[in-house]
């Protein structure tokens, strides 16, 4: 099954517990408008190359698509899809007056120096510039697209446009109009999250907490949850993971990896498998790197106690199911890796307004929202009695409904 196909299975599942009129249910299997593009690139080696390109604009009855733009050699428009699927789903739990919609470009960007990565970025701009901007379609950063890329991405964008308000791009440098706490919003969420269900999920004030992958989101994660007292004992990137009982400093693990290039032979952890992290014992487990890690193959096998998915679809149907009848608990990606998407539109909102507000301020709003929404989430799957994916689709369903019900009227 594909990605979109299994998104459209999470629908499917919670139209059952929590119907919806059939003219909403018509608008959410399809997107609104889909696009591909070519990127043509001039290569340091004096060659021509084209890329391909996406911007999948999901649904806007709750206001302008958002989502991120994702550089990877897998991505194609199937994932991009999902994403911007899952992206309408989850400004509409966050509350959020933004719709759904991702980007993305087939490409390894390890593969390209660094003018080649610009001029991939600028072109992906130029190709789409025309059905972009701060009311139509605000694009943030995602795997591998990092804030001098978005910053790259605004400056083509107001060439293009002479726009200056720079709120089409978020997740831009602080130099460039970003917002204070963003690189850190989708870590630091995932701890809101956690906190305000810790007690609902039985997890008690001090957990230990199993992280894979160590980018912008797992990264910051591992950071967020050791500085409020958590004991992180195991982090992965791509080629592998550590494993610590004693506990891991992510800041002396993040300085080991790029003055080596992976965690081999980083001191007194053991090393372990991507596969392996997943099923150790741990009170939480955050997949923070991709889609389709837990599965049925290896769900049954998962030790910990709460999922919290930081990273957008890692967890399959099938999977789900196991967990559930497990007892374990899967705080869902749309839920859960909300504080990204909440604070790009802190960023959006401060641009268009011409503000800029301080850390405290933005993460002390992050926190009050996502305490919120987390616990009507909880409130809902109690009372149709199923999983807390269901019960995010369900909140996110109504509110879409009332969308649907005022652009009627
Ligand atoms: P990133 O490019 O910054 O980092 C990805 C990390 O995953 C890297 O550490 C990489 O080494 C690791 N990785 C790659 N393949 C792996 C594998 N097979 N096993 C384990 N680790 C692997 O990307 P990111 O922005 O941190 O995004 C990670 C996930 O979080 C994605 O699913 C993304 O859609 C989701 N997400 C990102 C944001 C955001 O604000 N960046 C917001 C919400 C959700």
């Amino acid at each position: 099954m594909n990605l979109f196909d299994g998104a459209l299975q999470q629908l499917a599942r919670a139209t059952v517990v929590s119907p919806i009129s059939d003219a909403l249910h018509q608008r959410l299997l399809k997107p609104e408008r889909e696009i591909t593009v070519a990127i043509p690139v001039g290569m340091d080696n004096g060659t021509q190359e084209l890329f391909e390109g996406y911007r999948v604009q999901y649904n806007s009855l709750r206001g302008p698509y958002k989502g991120g733009i994702r550089y990877h050699p897998q991505a194609d428009i199937s994932e991009v899809r999902a994403l911007a699927f899952w992206m309408t789903m989850k400004c509409a739990i966050a509350g959020i007056p933004m719709g759904g919609g991702k980007g993305g470009i087939t490409v390894d960007p390890k593969k390209l120096s660094k003018r080649e990565l610009e001029e991939i970025s600028r072109g992906w701009v130029r190709a789409l510039y025309p059905v972009l901007g701060p009311e139509r379609d605000v694009s943030a950063p995602d795997v591998n697209t990092t804030p001098e890329i978005m910053s790259w991405m605004a400056d083509e964008y107001q060439k293009l446009t002479g726009d200056t308000r720079n709120a089409t791009f978020t997740g831009k440098p602080l130099d460039a109009g970003g917002s204070e706490g963003r690189g850190a919003a989708t870590g630091a969420g995932g701890l809101y999250v956690f906190e305000a269900l810790k007690t609902k999920t039985k997890l008690p004030t001090s957990v230990t907490v199993a992280i894979q992958g160590m980018g912008n989101v797992g990264g910051n994660a591992a950071k967020v949850f050791h500085q409020h007292g958590h004991k992180v004992i195991a982090m992965s990137d791509s080629k592998g993971g550590i494993y610590s009982e004693k506990g891991l400093d992510p800041d002396a693990v993040e300085i080991y990896k790029k003055q080596n290039g992976s965690l081999k032979g980083f001191a007194s952890a053991e090393e372990t498998t991507n596969e392996e992290l997943l099923e150790l014992q741990c009170d939480i487990l955050i997949p923070a790197a991709f889609e389709n890690q837990i599965t049925k193959q290896n769900a049954s096998n998962i030790r910990a106690k709460v999922v919290l998915e930081l990273a957008n679809g890692p967890t399959t149907t099938d999977a789900d199911d196991i967990l559930f009848k497990k007892g374990i608990h899967v705080i869902p990606d749309v839920l859960a890796n909300g504080g990204g998407v909440v604070v790009s539109t802190y960023e959006w909102e401060q641009n268009l307004k011409n503000e800029h507000w301080n850390e405290d301020e933005v993460l002390g709003k992050l926190r009050k929202l996502l305490e919120r929404e987390s616990l009507s989430v909880w409130e809902r799957s109690k009372k149709l009695k199923t999983d807390l994916r269901r019960g995010a689709f369900a909140l996110a369903l109504e509110r879409l409904e009332e969308a649907l019900e005022h652009s009627r009227s």
